[in-house]
């Protein structure tokens, strides 16, 4: 285990699994944030970034996204509020939150929250910024999510990966019968970062860490696995949506799994593409798998997810 060593201009704020981290680039007059977490925790980052790990009590002029799910722009509009700062957005997600829909951010289809906001000007993939005295340039980081981009500074090498790699993982990639241009686009994406060769990479969840090329070699295992069995695939990002969704709500009781799988869109449309079962037995399968894995646990009638939000 190595300890990584970032410039210290940088700070990384480490939080869970409903909240993404928040990179904090710090320059005189031109403080730069990477992400806002989740909408429900808008409290808890703004301490966290007024905090001495974070701004320190300074003011922060601009928040760059590097994708705009809900784990990761769900606090931009507590952050505006708070600092009134500059939000830049990848130019690709412009179509994903503008306008602002009960969709957007898959909002409806998977029981997710995040608060409206309004971006001042986008990134893409070839442009660059300025962060923490460093040139930060963006690249195309397709696959989990086919508009996010990833940050990279040449001089320190630093990575700034989002859900496009973390140290044991990455973030779900979309199942698809057959052929799936999502999973081999994830794998373009692996590529560009072996190509980069980052010596330490800030991923969107997780402690930063320095062996890139040994978590790219396991996520491409994964990749593997999930593109030879769709289903296997279907059923990782079902159990990885549904964690997330009892981190949002704390718990919820085992008799109410049922009907929330039957009600979200997003678990009947995936179980009778994928895996042909009935919501009862649905839920009984998602809450034994979740109990095997250690993912979460139930005390007296309730689940409880057992990561860290
Ligand atoms: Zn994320």
């Amino acid at each position: 285990m190595h300890s990584v060593m970032l410039p210290p201009s940088l700070r990384v704020i480490e939080r869970g699994w409903l909240n993404c981290n928040q990179v904090v680039m710090l320059a005189a007059g031109d403080n730069v944030l990477v992400d806002s977490g989740y909408c429900t925790h808008r409290e808890r980052t703004l301490e966290l970034l007024a905090s001495p790990a974070g701004l320190d009590g300074e003011p922060l002029e601009r928040l760059i996204n590097t994708h705009c799910h809900s784990d990761h722009m769900g606090g931009n509009a507590a952050v505006v509020s708070e600092y009134g700062s500059r939000i830049t957005i990848p130019a690709g997600e412009v179509k994903n939150v503008a306008p602002w829909t009960p969709q957007s951010v898959w909002m409806e289809e998977f029981d997710q929250r995040a608060d409206p906001f309004h971006f001042d000007d986008t990134i893409d993939a070839g442009q660059s910024f300025e962060g923490g005295g460093f040139r930060w340039q963006a690249y195309a980081a397709p696959g989990h999510d086919m508009d996010a981009l990833m940050f990279f500074e040449p001089v320190n090498r630093i990575l700034i990966s989002g859900d496009a790699l973390w140290e044991n993982a990455m973030g779900f990639v979309w199942p698809e019968e057959g052929a799936n241009p999502l999973i081999d686009a994830a794998r373009e994406t692996l590529a560009t970062i072996e190509r980069l060769e980052p010596s330490a990479v800030i991923p969107g969840h997780g402690a930063p860490f320095v062996d890139a090329a040994g978590a790219i070699a396991r996520v491409r295992d994964r990749l593997d696995a999930f593109a030879r069995d769709p289903a296997k695939n279907a059923r990782h990002v079902m159990k990885s949506m549904f964690v997330f969704a009892l981190l949002d709500k704390r718990s919820m009781p085992l008799a109410d799994v049922p009907g929330y799988v039957a009600r979200v869109p997003y678990y009947r449309r995936v179980s009778e593409r994928f895996l042909g079962v009935p919501p009862e037995g649905l839920a009984e399968w998602l809450v034994g798998d979740l109990l095997r894995s250690g993912a979460i646990s139930v005390t007296g009638g309730v689940l409880r997810p057992n990561a860290i939000a």
